[in-house]
This record gives C-alpha cells, structure tokens and sequence, in this order.
C-alpha cells in the first residue's frame, strides 16, 4: 500500500522525541517532559475572562461556521493591532487561522513551486523547513549566530539568496535560541527582502514574552518589504488547545497571492469559531496577566542558567525572551555520536526529556539540544539535578 514520499521527509523533533519517552513510560520510568513548549501543560491557566468568552459564544449558539477568512471583528480587531505596529494592513489582508501552524501550512503552499528554496533561520522552528519540503521546495539555512547573541548573520543570509529564493523566514523572538534581534538586523533583513522582492514572513508568536529589553516588531520597519506577519493566541494567551492564529499581509504583497491563498482558507472552511470570540476577548483585556505570566517565566529563566553556570561541558547563551534554551554539547564530554544521542542517553538515564538540535536544522542546530523552561522552579531544580548528576557521572566514565 503507498505512502507518499514527500510525507516521509516531514519531521517534527519536538513531538517525534516523545514516541521514545513514552516507551520508557510504559516500561514505568518517571519522566519530566522539559520538550514541548506548551505553557497550559504547565502551572499557566487560561484566564478566567478568556475561558468565559468561549464558553459564552458556545452558550449563545456561535456553534457555526464563522466565515473562512475570519470573523470580521476579529479580522478588524487584528490590523488595528498590526496597524498600530506600523504594519500598512487593513482588515482584509488579515486571514485567521487554525494556529499559525496552519498559517505556515497554507502559506507555503501558496508561495512555492518544485525547486523553490525558502531561507529559514538555522536554527529554525521545524515546521517552516518541513513545509517547505512537503510543497516540493528546499529550505535553505542561514547562520544564527550564538556568538552574536544568536542573531542572524547578515553576509551569510546575503550569500545565499538567488534566483530561486522566495522567501526569508524570520523568527522573533525566537524558537529554539530565546534570542531578541536588534533593530539594526530587522532593518537590513527587510531591505534585502525589498530589494530582492521577495516575501519576508515574520513570526512574531513570542512578541510579548520579553525579560530584559523592549521588542520590536517587523511591522514597524519593513514599509517596503512584502511582509508577511504570523501572529497567535497559543503562547501569549496561553491558548494552545483552541488552535487560533492569524497571518496578515502588507500593502507590498501582490494582490494576486491576496487573491490566491484565501482560496485554502475557504477549502478548509474555516477556523475554531468559540476560540475567535474568546481571541477577541483577550485581545482587549490582557495586559494584567501578561506582566505576571513573564515575571513567573523570568524568574525560571534565571533559575535555568544559574544552574546551567554550574555543569561542565554545557554552554549556553542567555535567552531574552519566550521560553527556550539552546545549550552547546560538548559531545566529547560522554563520547556522543550526536546531539540525538546525547538526548536520549539522558531520557533512560535521567527520565529527563529534551529536544535535540540537530531537529531544529542539520547545519546550526546540530551539537545542542533545546530546554523548555516552563515548569516550575522545583520540577526545573530536579531536572536541573538530574542532568547536572549525568554530565559528572558521564565525565568521569
Ligand atoms: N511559531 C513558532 C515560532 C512556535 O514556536 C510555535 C509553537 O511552538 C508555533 C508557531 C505554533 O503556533 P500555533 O500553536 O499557533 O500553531
């Protein structure tokens, strides 16, 4: 019986990681899920005020199909935002969608032919490289740099576009590094992406979980790029299971992929209609838990790298904001043959489940593995035990 083969080289290391932890769980070890970046999984509730929108549009029969684009009111509520960011948008180029995972999905099918390549950061969320591959085209890694706060190195990015480029992918704040980019970098990225015209898309699903600096976002600096902004309601909101997000294009996208990529919002159908009432709700009173969520989110933070100060063999660079670390292995501290193997070395030993790099992108993300901290400062203090326990026990061997 057939598979395709364009299906085999999708990957999702996040979650492909757990199929090994769950084994081990069967067999009755303890594990302590520090993979996916799931904040309601953890002690952060959906507020009160959000859960009670939902349960309100149920209550008032919303229970139908809301139109394929989006509720207008949403849509309106969404390029005021991106509007008062300095984005040129209107609430017709906003389209809301089932997460940004089905943003990234109908986008990438809409912008790539066979052979086309998409420059993605290396390290990069997977989902925009598997994309990319499912729809025949090539991601293209361009060079993170952690010497430079992991931000993107301008001359390799450069290097890299050519003919077949349609795409620069730019995530910020970032998953996996928690890094912050300067403005200076938006600024050249956008240029190259105007100057090439080509389509520059923006993940900004991290926006508003920042410990140390202010953020800025693309919209307000990329006036004569085709911009291409991704936005959501899983992390900020704290809304992971209702599946919302949106993308939205500038006034520089051609009005022929505004005409062609609603055609996948309307094949589809349409998005989560209760979770675009409760959007709606959060995007007008949010404020107060958003400054508790990233006080809580700063102090594990702290925690993580303090403990990190400590073990051998690991380094790392601070993140600045969302909730991820992405340490460097020195693999020859317990003779791994890679950061995959260095992951699962820890899980059956420790029960301590991480992510490993090179699933974030072969070329920058291999030799490091990625840490969730999202769980509380005791469950991270024993996590935090436990690996510091196996890189000692591991050096000395
Ligand atoms: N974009 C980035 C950068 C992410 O890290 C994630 C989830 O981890 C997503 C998108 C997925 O978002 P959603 O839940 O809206 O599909």
């Amino acid at each position: 019986m057939k598979v395709a083969k364009k299906v085999k080289d999708v990957e999702y290391a996040i979650r492909d990681i757990t199929l090994y932890a769950k084994e081990l769980e069967r067999r009755g070890k303890e594990i302590l899920y520090l993979n996916i970046g799931d904040p309601v999984l953890y002690d952060f509730r959906t507020p009160e005020h959000i859960k009670e929108a939902f349960i309100s549009a149920i209550r008032s029969d919303k229970n139908y199909y809301p139109p394929s684009e989006g509720l207008e009111e949403l849509r309106e509520a969404i390029a005021s935002l991106e509007k008062s960011k300095g984005m040129n948008v209107t609430a017709s180029d906003v389209i809301i969608t089932n997460g940004v995972s089905e943003a990234i999905n109908m986008l990438m099918a809409s912008i790539i032919d066979e052979g086309d390549e998409v420059l993605v950061p290396g390290p990069c969320y997977p989902p925009y490289s598997s994309y990319t591959r499912l729809f025949g085209g090539k991601p293209i890694e361009y060079m993170c740099n952690p010497t430079n706060k992991w931000m993107p190195d301008l001359d390799d990015l450069k290097s890299k576009i050519n003919e077949r480029t349609v795409a620069i992918v730019v995530i910020n704040p970032n998953n996996p590094t928690g890094s912050i980019y300067d403005s200076s970098v938006l600024r050249a990225i956008a240029d190259l992406a105007s100057s090439h015209g080509i389509y520059l898309i923006c993940d900004e699903i991290y926006d508003r979980i920042v410990f140390d600096d202010s953020f800025t976002s693309m919209a307000s600096i990329a006036k004569d790029a085709p911009l291409i902004m991704l936005n959501g309601f899983s992390k900020v909101y704290l809304m992971t299971g209702w599946r919302l997000g949106y993308l939205c294009m500038n006034d520089k996208v051609s009005e022929e992929l505004k005409k062609e990529l609603p055609k996948l919002a309307r094949l589809r159908i349409s998005s989560n209609m209760p979770a675009q009432y409760a959007a709606l709700e959060a995007l007008r009173h949010s404020d107060h838990f958003i400054n508790d969520m990233v006080s809580r989110l700063r102090a594990r933070r702290d925690y993580i790298i303090k403990r990190l100060d400590n073990i051998n063999g690991l380094e790392y660079v601070k993140p600045r904001g969302a909730f991820y670390i992405f340490p460097r292995i020195d693999l020859s501290i317990g003779r791994w043959s890679s950061d995959l193997e260095f992951v699962k070395d820890l899980l059956l030993e420790t029960g301590v489940l991480t992510v490993n790099g090179s699933g974030f992108g072969k070329k920058y993300g291999s030799g490091h593995f990625r840490i969730v901290y999202l769980p509380t400062i005791d469950i991270l203090e024993e996590a935090m035990n436990r690996l510091e326990g196996f890189m000692s026990k591991r050096s000395k061997d």
